[in-house]
């Protein structure tokens, strides 16, 4: 065996090592991570309040004024 297989070998398994540490990194943060919805995340179109709307409401109204409300965008 010369020495560039043995290099190659060692080159395949260190990709495969951070292959497998990517792999275990992105199924993590899927299982684990959490965010609040965007869609969930309204806002007040008259007193500019930002509350969160419950899954089972229909319609999002505001709960300081009862104003109609509107997809809250932070960007
Ligand atoms: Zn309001």
């Amino acid at each position: 065996m010369s020495t560039s297989d043995i290099l190659l070998s060692y080159t395949f398994i260190i990709l495969g090592i951070a292959a497998a540490a990517y792999l275990y990194h992105t199924v993590r943060s899927r299982s684990m991570g959490w965010e609040v919805s965007r869609p969930r995340l309204v806002r007040c179109s008259s007193c500019n309040r930002v509350f969160l709307v419950r899954r089972q409401a229909p319609v999002a109204r505001c709960p300081r004024c009862k104003g109609v409300s509107s997809a809250y965008l932070s960007k």
